[in-house]
């Protein structure tokens, strides 16, 4: 059988772990949370990174930090993963689905520009695949109409736009850590602050920390924490940071052997796009992506379904998404509906994501393609 998806252990995640046995402390903001905030704001250029428990978790910050409230408008792709929504109507605000273009599938930014209204406060990007829209656009609209851009890069950790990381364009940043993403934590995420605001990322500490002045505390600026502001509990323990620096100590070599999969799979299926049975990804030159998926287009839903099935019978594992968000019965009763977004439609209903993670064999992507031809065949 060939699984969906594998998480990768690079081998030192278990003695990162036992370590944070020995140094006796456990709980968030240790010695591993500080390494791991470091070499990210180190190694993706960020202001401040703050590691979270999941990105849904980053998410809900940055729209609190973004003062997101009741009657705000946040324009988002529907094309998404929920949490993208959640952190928004968790804060009473209002969800502008815009459409993707059909090319990269990531939002479309015409489409932005006519959604943005005198109400709109931020406007939530998805970087699809690790592929991302023009950020230099996208920036110069959002700073033109004095709008928050946030990236949810969940799945993009690694990836670029124009040699920057994304996640560390806009003014905040989502990054994930869940096993299903390239770089995993078992659960986890960070928030990146990318704007030098130092009230900001005061607030996003305090944020993090219960709604108080903890972070300030353990710095000795002040003699005794209290409840300044709105806030939860965003920080993760030790044992997750200690798990996620085994992994960054290895973020070429895990990046590497995505690229090789998706390589294989990426001229393997050339012949099949030329016959027009499948639409490949198409990567716009100011990415370099990260491999995080491999995915393909077909021609109709019944065939991306027959597909699956097909593959299922061979003991390989495929699946698709998203189902889009606002043709969900939470989107219909926001008072969406279908035909409102019909690129968002059309892509979901004929995409398939093949096998992808670092550590798939070549025998195993060959496997693949050979009943992916096999299939077309009939
Ligand atoms: C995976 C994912 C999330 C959620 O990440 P968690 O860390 O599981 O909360 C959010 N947005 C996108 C686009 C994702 O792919």
């Amino acid at each position: 059988m060939i699984s969906f998806n594998k998480p990768y252990y690079t081998g030192k995640e278990i003695e990162y772990i036992e370590d944070t046995l020995k140094r006796n402390k456990i709980c968030g903001d240790g010695y591993y949370t500080k390494k791991v905030s470091e070499f990210m704001e180190k190694t993706f250029n960020t202001k401040k990174a703050l590691m979270t428990t999941s990105c849904s978790m980053a998410l809900d910050m940055s729209c609190i930090l973004a003062d997101i409230k009741e009657g705000d408008e946040v324009i988002l792709p529907s094309y998404t993963f929920v949490s993208t929504a959640n952190s928004i109507v968790l804060r009473g605000g209002k969800c502008i689905f815009a459409d993707i273009d059909p090319n990269t599938l990531v939002i479309d930014l015409e489409d932005v520009e006519k959604k943005i209204t005198e109400r709109t406060k931020a406007i939530i990007v998805v970087h699809y695949a690790g592929v991302s829209c023009d950020m230099d656009k996208l920036m110069e609209i959002a700073n033109k109409n004095n709008i928050l851009v946030i990236e949810d890069a969940a799945q993009a950790v690694n990836a670029k736009y124009k040699g920057k990381y994304l996640g560390t364009i806009g003014h905040m940043g989502c990054y994930s850590f869940h096993e299903t993403k390239n770089y995993v934590a078992g659960e986890g995420g960070a928030l990146l602050i990318n704007i030098d605001d130092k009230t900001l990322i005061e607030s996003a500490e305090i944020v993090r920390e219960k709604g108080t002045n903890r972070s300030n505390f353990y710095r000795g600026q002040v003699d005794k924490y209290t409840w300044v502001k709105m806030g939860s509990s965003y920080l993760p323990s030790e044992m997750i940071s200690a798990f996620l620096m085994a992994q960054f100590e290895e973020l070429d070599t895990i990046n590497n052997l995505r690229k090789e999969v998706f390589n294989k799979y990426y001229d393997g299926t050339r012949e099949l796009e030329e016959m027009g049975k499948v639409r490949r990804p198409i990567i716009p030159d100011y990415n370099d992506i990260n491999y995080h998926m491999f995915y393909l287009i077909l021609n109709s839903e019944k065939e991306r379904n027959n597909l699956l099935e097909y593959f299922k019978q061979n003991d390989i594992i495929g699946t698709f998404h998203y189902l889009p968000l606002h043709t969900s019965p939470m989107g219909l009763e926001m008072g969406y509906k279908e035909g409102d977004l019909p690129i968002t439609e059309s892509i979901s209903s004929r995409l398939i994501r093949l096998p992808m993670y670092a550590g798939l064999t070549n025998e195993e992507v060959d496997k693949v393609l050979f009943h992916l031809k096999e299939f077309f065949k009939k």
